[in-house]
C-alpha cells in the first residue's frame, strides 16, 4: 500500500497529503492546491521529525 505523508505549504501553511514517493524524486516540486506555491517535499513546514505515535 502507498505510504503517504503530510506536508504543509511554507507559503500558506495549507497542510495536505501526498505520496512518499516524492521525496525520493529528484527535485520534485510539491504544488499547493490553495495557493499554487510550488516548494521542495523538504521545505515543507510541520513535523516530519515526530515519531509514529501521536
Ligand atoms: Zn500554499
Amino acid at each position: 500500500m502507498a505510504e503517504i505523508h503530510e506536508v504543509a505549504c511554507p507559503a500558506c501553511g495549507y497542510g495536505y497529503y501526498v505520496s512518499k514517493v516524492v521525496f525520493r524524486v529528484k527535485d520534485f516540486a510539491c504544488i499547493c492546491p490553495k495557493c499554487k506555491h510550488e516548494f521542495r517535499p523538504e521545505e515543507s513546514i510541520g513535523d516530519m521529525e515526530r515519531g509514529e505515535q501521536g
